[in-house]
């Protein structure tokens, strides 16, 4: 079995595979690997073009250009929002779907603990500062609750050690 290159992930586009599409006469090549996703989606954002043209989806709806309710969309839009610049993009997402589905999806990104997509969001929600929904600081506390309760279950260790590691847990969200 082979293993990954780092910051590859197969699936998905990379330099590695990008070049084999290119032809005679069109040359494809990947272009911002130093960014981030999240940077790259704050800097799309200062194109303006982009406000009309934004197409993140995998869905295949031919009327609508993003479903505005995939994880794709999501990721995006929630991405937007924490940047402060989603209302820009309200001709190619529908905002009223985002809106119905976002509290439920903050609770996915804060307690993902196996996507690095979703990780990477929820690192940009710890370090903007974003307001946390209350449902889902409500979620942080009972998830917290738990790790405390397991771990001082599972150890012998005293309290302030306990308190340390929880709010150590609690930063790296
Ligand atoms: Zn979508």
């Amino acid at each position: 079995m082979t293993e990954p290159v780092v910051g590859i992930h197969p699936g998905a586009s990379n330099p590695i595979t990008l070049p084999l599409l290119s032809t005679e006469t069109l040359d494809i090549v990947s272009a911002g690997s130093q960014y981030t996703r999240i940077e790259k989606t704050i800097r799309v954002a200062e194109i303006e073009e982009s406000y009309r043209f934004l197409d993140v989806c995998v869905d295949e709806n031919p009327l609508k250009i993003n479903c505005s309710a995939c994880d794709k969309c999501m990721r995006t839009m929630l991405t937007l929002e924490i940047a402060g610049k989603l209302e820009r993009y309200s001709m190619v997402f529908d905002l009223d779907t985002y809106r119905k589905n976002r509290d439920f999806f903050i609770e996915e990104v804060l307690q993902s603990n196996d996507s690095y997509l979703l990780k990477e969001i929820a690192d940009f929600i710890v370090m903007s500062g974003f307001i946390v929904p209350l449902s889902s600081r409500l979620f942080l506390r009972t998830r917290l609750d738990h790790i405390k309760s397991t771990v001082k279950n599972t150890t012998n260790l005293p309290n302030e050690i306990v308190q340390e590691i929880t709010r150590k847990w609690l930063k790296n969200i």
